[in-house]
């Protein structure tokens, strides 16, 4: 009843697009995630945040199968991820993924970097790949920085092609790793607006970022977490005006 509610209101599906049930994660002796759960509805905008450490890229790494969960359950898009190698070709078929550093191959130019995955991988002939990539240049606005090559381009724009070139797989979530942290403070906004933009498209998300102004206009969930667990998960509002924890409180003190 209330989940429906809830759905209703965030004009949301009540479908998850993303489960992930009590996985855990260590690396040798350390506990990196403790019983971690979280469901992402389709279309749901989910934003983590939490100090250094706390096991936020290790969680949105689990869910695209980057790092295998040592136990519990996820499941992408309905795909359960069983890392034999055909769940993970199905559930990272699904997701997109953004890096603080933006991964681009230095060797080619920007149109190579968006349709090497597009010809690779999903068979588009090179043609259609070069059409769907202008198309997403376009929708980053960089469409004129197509023939250049990733060093030529401000770190904001190398961000952008990474974000084009993600979609030019046609994902059904795209998660994004504190992908400003790494930017000029003049730049992070230009990222941050095709993020919004991307977020008002209806795409599931998943974003690790401290921007809290990005989170307050974009996240229908706001997810906290400190040593390896999630301490906090609410809409924003109630996030960021009552939180429930006092280290969510003193997280937020620090970085607000
Ligand atoms: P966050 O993204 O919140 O800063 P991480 O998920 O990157 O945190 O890391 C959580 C903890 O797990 C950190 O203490 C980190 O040192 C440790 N960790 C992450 N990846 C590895 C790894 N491959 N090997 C060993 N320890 C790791
Ligand atoms: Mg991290």
């Amino acid at each position: 009843m209330v989940k429906t509610s809830f759905c209703a209101m965030l004009n949301l599906s009540a479908k998850a697009m993303i489960k992930v049930e009590n996985i855990s994660k260590t690396f040798g002796d350390f506990h990196a995630l403790k019983n971690v759960s979280l469901e992402v509805l389709t279309g749901e905008k989910v934003v983590v945040c939490g100090p250094s450490g706390s096991g936020k890229s290790t969680l949105i790494r689990c869910i695209n199968g980057l790092e295998r969960h040592d136990e519990g359950l996820i499941e992408v898009a309905d795909n359960r991820l069983t890392h034999t190698s055909s769940s993970l070709r199905a559930v990272r078929s699904s997701v997109g993924m953004v890096f603080q550093q933006f991964n681009l191959f230095p060797h080619l130019t920007v149109k190579q970097n968006l349709t090497l995955g597009p010809v690779r991988t999903r068979k588009l002939s090179q043609p259609d790949a070069d059409k769907l990539a202008m198309a997403y240049l376009e929708r980053v606005r960089i469409p004129e920085q197509a023939d250049k090559f990733p060093r030529q381009l401000s770190g904001g724009q190398q961000q952008r092609v990474a974000i084009a070139r993600s979609l030019c797989m046609e994902p059904q979530i795209m998660l994004f790793d504190e992908p400003t942290s790494a930017l000029d403070p003049e730049m992070i906004n230009e990222v941050l607006d095709v993020m919004s933009e991307l977020a008002g498209s209806g795409m599931t998300m998943i974003c690790v970022t401290h921007e809290m102004g990005f989170a307050k206009r974009v996240a229908d969930t706001m997810v906290f977490m400190d040593h390896g667990e999630i301490v906090e998960k609410a809409p924003p509002e109630q996030f960021f005006s009552n939180p429930g924890t006092e280290r969510c409180r003193d997280f937020l003190s620090k970085i607000l």
